[in-house]
């Protein structure tokens, strides 16, 4: 906590104020919404057509069930543990869902088969082969997403671009991951063209697999955008965006502490 990236950015007021009732929620629920319908608009895309990803990691329980009062049913979080935790506590509300957002590594691919109902960031063979195993042994099947490196830094988890087609034709065999689509994290600067780039990219190799497309999987979706960048994702063809702090509020801790390649401070191009 004692890096000079944090100190900074504890000291600058927090972009995204802290949500605390159920009226909070549906508030910013609303102005996400309203954001999220006014970028369709520009590019003449149905809202319907782009899911909400409500983000809650770092969130303690008591916000998260205010934010289930308001409406969330589908949750992202990065770290699989936390998940579990959540899952496991918020058992008794029914119709909640969790999604797994983050880099999963092998030893807790079984944690994920028994509990996510979504799983965004497939990187590795071995993960597939090791959740598919895992999800048959449940008797249970899980939504994937293949994520990659759009942005091209090296610490960004994620395949790069010319992989992803070679890595999609393995997916048929693992029966119990139903492939959905693609996901990324554009680069986290406030290079809007640069930040539109990594989205125009994941759209481009979403186009060009569908042209030859392995039986069994499905290639539709783009998850796309977070709070800072959401309706730029939009207007490239996000069909989900990952939102956590436009709905909950900032976090305590900078995006540095959940991806050691972020640093907005440093990338900051006026
Ligand atoms: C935290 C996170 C988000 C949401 O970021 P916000 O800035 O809170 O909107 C989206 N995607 C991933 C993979 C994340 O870890």
């Amino acid at each position: 906590m004692n890096d000079p990236q944090t100190k900074e950015w504890l000291a600058t007021p927090p972009r995204y104020p802290q949500a605390n009732t159920v009226e909070d929620f549906r508030r910013n629920l609303g102005v996400v919404k309203t954001r999220i319908a006014d970028a369709c608009r520009r590019v003449a895309r149905d809202p319907a057509t782009v899911r909400l990803l409500p983000v809650s990691k770092t969130v303690d329980e008591a916000r998260i069930r205010l934010s289930y009062a308001a409406g969330c049913r589908l949750l992202g979080e990065n770290k699989v543990q936390e998940a579990h935790r959540k899952w496991s506590t918020m058992a008794d509300l029914p119709d909640l869902h969790w999604s797994v957002i983050g880099h999963l590594q092998t030893n807790k691919a079984k944690l994920v088969a028994r509990f996510a109902t979504e799983f965004q960031a497939l990187d590795s063979l071995r993960v597939a082969e090791t959740l598919d195993r895992h999800l048959q042994a449940e008797g249970r099947s899980l939504d994937v997403f293949v994520q990659v490196n759009t942005s091209g830094e090296a610490s960004k988890y994620g395949l790069p671009p010319e992989d992803v087609q070679a890595f999609v034709h393995k997916l048929p065999t693992f029966s119990a991951l139903r492939v959905r689509g693609l996901m990324t994290l554009a680069l986290l600067a406030h290079d809007t063209l640069r930040v539109r780039a990594c989205f125009v990219l994941l759209r481009t190799l979403r186009d060009r697999l569908c042209q030859d497309i392995p039986a069994g999987i499905e290639m539709n979706e783009l998850s796309m955008g977070m709070s800072g960048d959401f309706e730029i994702a939009i207007e490239e063809g996000a069909t989900v965006v990952r939102v956590g702090q436009a709905i909950y509020g900032a976090r305590p801790l900078p995006d540095s502490h959940f991806w050691p390649a972020a640093s907005p401070s440093t990338e900051w191009k006026p």
